[in-house]
């Protein structure tokens, strides 16, 4: 008996120091993954290393506190109060300020493409609340005469920040707040020194590292015509370090009397972009920190991955040829074409059974 005891006492110990003192475990592939549903999307988030657990917390907090400050629905929101204030200043926080200033800089340079005083003809259209229906063009009109993003102020003040828009308009962030969340996970990343994570925020993507056994993240781009299809691609972008951001008229629609219609609205028009491209994709590359930046590379791949949307194929490639090293491109088109821009050639990996002609290079 004495035996067994002492027999089942030594495996036990050497169980426990196996425990103790087995393979060790590389701390860097330790891993966390938490699901977020917030800003109108299912969003995951998977980090990795000795601080994976913490991170992926502070991740889901930031987000909550994000769409809190930033929800057109939410009554008590910033931004709710400022679109309230008819034409009044309201004190604004760093993030509302910071995304307002974007907003603004993206505005001017897509020659007014991307708006976020677009709202009230987002709203016409029902895709605020979900109750969609296809306004009558004298509405359309009225609304439009209330959109134009350069009448937007933002303030410094000696306690922080005020915003102000013109009398009667109101502001949108759908188009541009999760690449600003996108922008500030990475910092968030930096700081708990994250190794390697992989953020999607709907349509919004960061890349952070590479993975575990040191190759490229693997980002598909979904095939528009296959919305539906969890591995529906039209290609796969392998990045490291980036953020990659999709807009597509198939993200959102509603269909009335046998016609379609998106939620990305052209400003020019009040109506749901009328663009030969059923899907733009901005990809670029994480920066160093800079405390000057109020924003980064993220919210510009957002900002102008609805706004090249609404310009269509050539003035998109324009676009890009004429500020080449700030990002680049996968667009796919109604006619079932795809272009790649230069600086991710070798980073996307063509699904040939996709049923799209092979990828057109443009450099
Ligand atoms: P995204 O999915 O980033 O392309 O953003 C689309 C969302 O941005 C829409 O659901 C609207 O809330 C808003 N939006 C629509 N059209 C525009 C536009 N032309 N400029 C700015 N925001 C827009
Ligand atoms: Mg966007």
């Amino acid at each position: 008996m004495r035996r067994f005891i002492s027999i089942t006492l030594a495996l036990n110990l050497l169980l426990s120091l196996t425990a103790c003192f087995g393979p060790p475990v590389d701390p860097d592939t330790v891993q966390e993954s938490i699901q977020v549903i917030a800003m109108d999307t299912a969003m995951l988030i998977s980090t990795y290393g000795k601080r994976s657990t913490a991170a992926a917390y502070a991740s889901e907090d930031l987000i909550r506190d994000l769409e809190a400050q930033l929800s057109r629905t939410e009554e008590d929101s910033e931004v709710s109060r400022l679109n309230a204030a008819d034409g009044r200043p309201t004190e604004v926080g760093p993030d509302l300020a910071a995304l307002l200033t974007a907003a603004e800089e993206y505005r001017a340079d897509t020659g007014g493409a991307f708006d976020i005083t677009v709202a009230p003809v987002v709203s016409a259209w029902g895709f605020t609340e979900d109750s969609f229906r296809v306004p009558a063009q004298a509405e359309l009109e009225t609304l439009l005469e209330k959109v134009d993003g350069s009448a937007v102020r933002v303030e410094r003040t000696a306690g922080g920040c005020t915003a102000a828009l013109a009398p009667g308009q109101s502001a949108d962030l759908g188009g541009i707040a999760k690449g600003y969340a996108a922008d500030k996970l990475a910092d968030l990343f930096r700081e708990y020194e994250i190794p390697r994570a992989i953020a999607t925020l709907g349509g919004n993507v960061l890349a952070w590292g590479d993975r575990p056994d040191g190759t490229a993240w693997r980002v598909g781009v979904q095939d528009p015509a296959r919305p539906d299809e969890q591995n529906g691609f039209v290609g796969i972008l392998n990045l490291k370090n980036s953020f990659a951001v999709t807009s597509g008229g198939y993200q959102r629609y509603f269909e009335e009397d046998g016609r379609t219609y998106h939620h990305i609205i052209d400003p020019a028009t009040g109506y749901p972009a009328d663009s030969d491209l059923t899907s733009v994709t901005v990809v670029a590359e994480v920066l160093p920190p800079d405390a000057e930046q109020l924003y980064g590379p993220g919210t510009m791949c957002d900002a102008l991955s609805t706004a090249l949307f609404v310009m269509g194929r050539e003035q998109a490639l324009n676009f890009w040829t004429s500020r080449k090293n700030a990002f680049d491109l996968v667009l796919v088109t109604k006619d079932g074409e795809i272009y790649v821009t230069g600086g991710i050639a070798e980073d996307f990996v063509f699904d040939e059974e996709s049923g799209y002609a092979y990828p057109v290079l443009v450099k």
